[in-house]
């Protein structure tokens, strides 16, 4: 019987749609992937009736005796999986684990130093409009016009401003970072180093990219991103002191009752992130951001940096007659979905842009190889060569379409 189909015919409707869309469009939206079929059963399971307030053996509800043992299975997954000690599995977001750690380790109005939004940094790291920047003063680094992070200026800001914390990380950014100088400058100014890997967990999980431990004090994560499990946050340390103020700051200081059904459906994410198959997609996937940035430089477009080392490209339209904002749309309408971003230098304002952030995760989650994302890259070249073609645009919709057939994950849109 098909629940959702009998008593909702609207949203079931939309979800049928949705899952069309998914098949067969080319997702390239950096933050985004497309999780395990394992992970989607375990977040649609009876899990989601639980109230399990409190950590497993310290619960302020009775009957938790199972969710209790899947919450420590996904504490010590995740623990293995960045080789560090302790680990918070419970907040429902990246945005609500960064809140966490601040709030347990800050006091309103303390400093925040961390990297500009319009520079590849987060919302979440002190940006005016999110309730960081409003709570604690917030101060930020950026990247040089060629699209790298100056660690003198870091240190520079860091002696001026004396931040009480420090952020490295990003949702933008196409580089390596260095975690052990981001330390060095910390520790010269006494302030605590917060990594957050939203981004490039997964690449870490794969050992394709350098490990925030045992450098950051603190480290915080989305699941969802290149890590492809469900939605949801982590925060990880290897301070003991750090991760009680953590876990007091997460329940009952931000949060109340876990998401049960996301902790398991985590706790299955990383089991898939520690089999010995994961290095290969992590490798995969930095492969193909690696191509798509070579094809799009032999065609004329500038990238920021001039390459990438992880999961994603930042196309540099600032000396095209057209903006990100028109990129973007003109991709989409050819099936291809990216997002406007800024790049270093620009002149145009955060609604329209001069740059596309393009991702490699989700195609190379659907079994896309470099050959794949040749075709691909040559695609957005052709759109983008000959932007206001609307026919272009519809016929290359139609082949995109044809050609995802072969790379589908799920057999259907609810399961
Ligand atoms: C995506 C992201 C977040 C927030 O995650 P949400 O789950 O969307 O709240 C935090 N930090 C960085 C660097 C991110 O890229």
């Amino acid at each position: 019987m098909n629940y959702l189909e009998e008593t909702d015919k609207v949203i079931f409707d939309l979800i049928q749609k949705e899952w069309n869309r998914q098949s067969d469009c080319l997702e390239m939206i950096a933050s985004e992937n497309f999780t395990f079929p394992s992970v989607i059963e375990a977040l649609g399971s009876i899990l989601t009736n639980k109230y399990a307030e409190g950590y497993p053996k310290k619960r302020y509800y009775g009957g938790c005796e199972f969710v209790d043992e899947i919450e420590q299975i996904a504490i010590d997954r995740v623990k293995k999986l960045f080789n560090c000690e302790f680990a918070n599995v419970q907040p429902h977001s990246g945005s609500q684990a960064n809140g966490a750690v601040y709030s347990a380790l800050l006091k309103p109005y303390d400093k925040i130093l961390g990297m500009h939004l319009n520079h590849g940094g987060h919302l979440t790291h002190g940006a005016k409009v999110s309730i960081t920047g409003k709570m604690y003063q917030s101060f930020f680094y950026g990247v040089e016009l060629d699209g790298r992070i100056n660690y003198d200026k870091v240190q520079e800001y860091a002696e001026l401003i004396k931040p009480n914390i420090i952020v490295c990380g990003f949702s933008a950014y196409t580089r390596e970072l260095d975690f052990k100088r981001f330390r060095e400058i910390a520790d010269s100014v006494g302030a605590i180093l917060f990594g957050d890997i939203a981004h490039i967990a997964g690449l870490v999980a794969g050992e394709q990219y350098p490990n925030p431990f045992p450098h950051c004090h603190i480290v915080s994560t989305t699941t969802h991103k290149t890590l492809r499990g469900p939605r949801g946050g982590v925060i990880l340390s290897n301070d003991e002191e750090i991760i009680n103020k953590i876990n007091k700051a997460v329940f009952p200081g931000i949060q109340g009752g876990p998401l049960m059904n996301v902790i398991a459906a985590k706790a299955v994410g990383f089991g898939e992130n520690l089999k010995p198959e994961w290095k290969a997609h992590a490798k995969q996937v930095k492969a193909n951001a690696k191509i798509l940035g070579e094809i799009f430089v032999k065609r004329g477009y500038d990238i920021v940096s001039g390459g990438t080392d992880n999961h994603l490209v930042l196309m540099n339209l600032i000396n095209k007659p057209f903006s990100g904002k028109d990129a973007d749309a003109a991709l989409e309408n050819a099936g291809i979905t990216v997002n406007k971003n800024m790049v270093p230098g620009d002149t145009r304002s955060p609604f329209i842009t001069s740059g596309l952030r393009i991702g490699s995760p989700a195609l190379t989650s659907r079994g896309m190889k470099e050959k794949e994302f040749e075709y691909i890259a040559n695609k957005i070249c052709d759109i983008l060569d000959n932007i206001s073609d609307i026919n272009l645009q519809e016929k290359t919709r139609q082949e995109i379409k044809e050609f995802s057939q072969d790379f589908r994950i799920y057999p259907k849109a609810i399961f």
